[in-house]
């Protein structure tokens, strides 16, 4: 355990002798049966995949471990990216750990505080602009060739390599691939990774069949859904905030060719589903990550049956990254002396 992905996976990616196999432990992430969501949803069996157990909180260091060690591997000595936020944190870790400099260019204001804090932690070199990710992704694009420095954001291949082996744990830890999958779209790269990894175990017969692709934007930030980039993307769930998704042709395809679907859904509804989530199957996941479960409540009560069927949501990241979207939506939190009759008056014990 802990040995990695590159090494796990090493038949399946662009391993050579002289890739180094660095880790921080990435991967073979828990996936969870749910324990009452199921019923209530009327699926045969319900799971969740918490991506937000990878080192730096997210599924991102699936592929930027292959990233990062094919950048070495080819002398590279820095990496660049745009993010919303997670990519940064884990460009930053990894190249930290790997001994390359990382810039970082990111869409002020809108990138949640945990995922800053981790590009400033591990040392990046940060960079903010008044745009959105789409216009930090220009950007880097136009640095790159200009400057000898590896582009990590998942345009670059290896991240959607690294990116599959989550399709693979799902079929090794069920024996075959699920019905459904369910799964947040922001830039569409995972969407595209986990597509390719379970065709590739199809092919390779590990698995017998390949899932329904069920990929979910915001609604404020759905090009795929309208057919048409969106100037101006639009949602709390910042990780998905983007209006010209880089693999969108990828997004596209593994809808088509798996049979499934690319929808939206509304803030409110992936806020319900954030909560839902944390309070009925004590997951806490990122407000992006809910995405998946608000589409899969979403199709039920447009009437999808899932009687028999196994379903999967991908939960993308931990939601300690973005405590300030849980802490806006409370109700007050009750501030008492610490007297024990007021406490039991209050909790309505007495
Ligand atoms: C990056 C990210 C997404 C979106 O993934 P894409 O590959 O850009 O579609 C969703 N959720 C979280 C937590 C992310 O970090």
């Amino acid at each position: 355990m802990g040995r990695g992905v590159l090494l796990r996976y090493r038949d399946f990616l662009p391993v050579t002798s002289a890739t180094p196999l660095v880790t921080l432990g990435e991967g073979d992430t828990p996936l969870v049966r749910s324990g009452s969501l199921e019923r209530e949803l009327g699926c045969g069996e319900l799971y969740f995949k918490l991506e937000g157990c990878n080192p730096t909180g997210s599924f991102k260091d699936r592929g930027m471990v292959v990233a990062v060690a094919k950048a070495v591997e080819s002398g590279s000595s820095s990496v660049i990216c745009a993010s919303t936020g997670n990519t940064s944190a884990s460009a930053a870790a990894y190249g930290s750990r790997f001994g390359l400099g990382v810039t970082v260019i990111v869409p002020k204001g809108k990138i949640a505080l945990g995922k800053l804090a981790q590009a400033i932690t591990y040392g990046a070199k940060i960079i903010t602009i008044e745009d959105n990710f789409d216009q930090a992704l220009h950007i880097v694009r136009t640095l790159v060739q200009k400057y000898p420095i590896t582009l990590v954001n998942s345009i670059n291949p290896h991240r959607i390599e690294g990116q599959k082996t989550a399709a693979f744990e799902i079929v090794d830890d069920l024996g075959d691939a699920p019905d459904y999958l369910f799964i947040p779209v922001g830039n569409a790269g995972n969407i595209t990774a986990y597509w390719k990894g379970f065709v590739e175990y199809r092919q390779a017969s590990r698995a017998s069949r390949t899932p329904k692709m069920m990929g979910f934007q915001a609604e404020g930030a759905a090009p795929i859904v309208k057919g048409r980039i969106v100037k101006k993307p639009k949602t709390l769930a910042t990780a998905i905030r983007i209006g010209n998704p880089a693999s969108w042709h990828g997004a596209v395809a593994a809808r088509d060719q798996s049979g499934g679907i690319i929808d939206c859904t509304t803030d409110d509804e992936i806020l319900a589903a954030y909560k839902l989530m944390a309070s009925k199957e004590g997951i806490f996941g990122e407000p992006a990550s809910a995405a998946s479960l608000a589409g899969l409540i979403k199709m039920v009560g447009q009437g999808l049956r899932l009687a028999g069927k196994r379903v999967v949501c991908i939960i993308t990241g931990t939601g300690l990254k973005d405590p300030q979207v849980s802490l806006r939506h409370v109700e007050p939190i009750p501030q008492l002396p610490a007297d024990l009759n007021v406490i039991e008056q209050t909790l309505g014990w007495n």
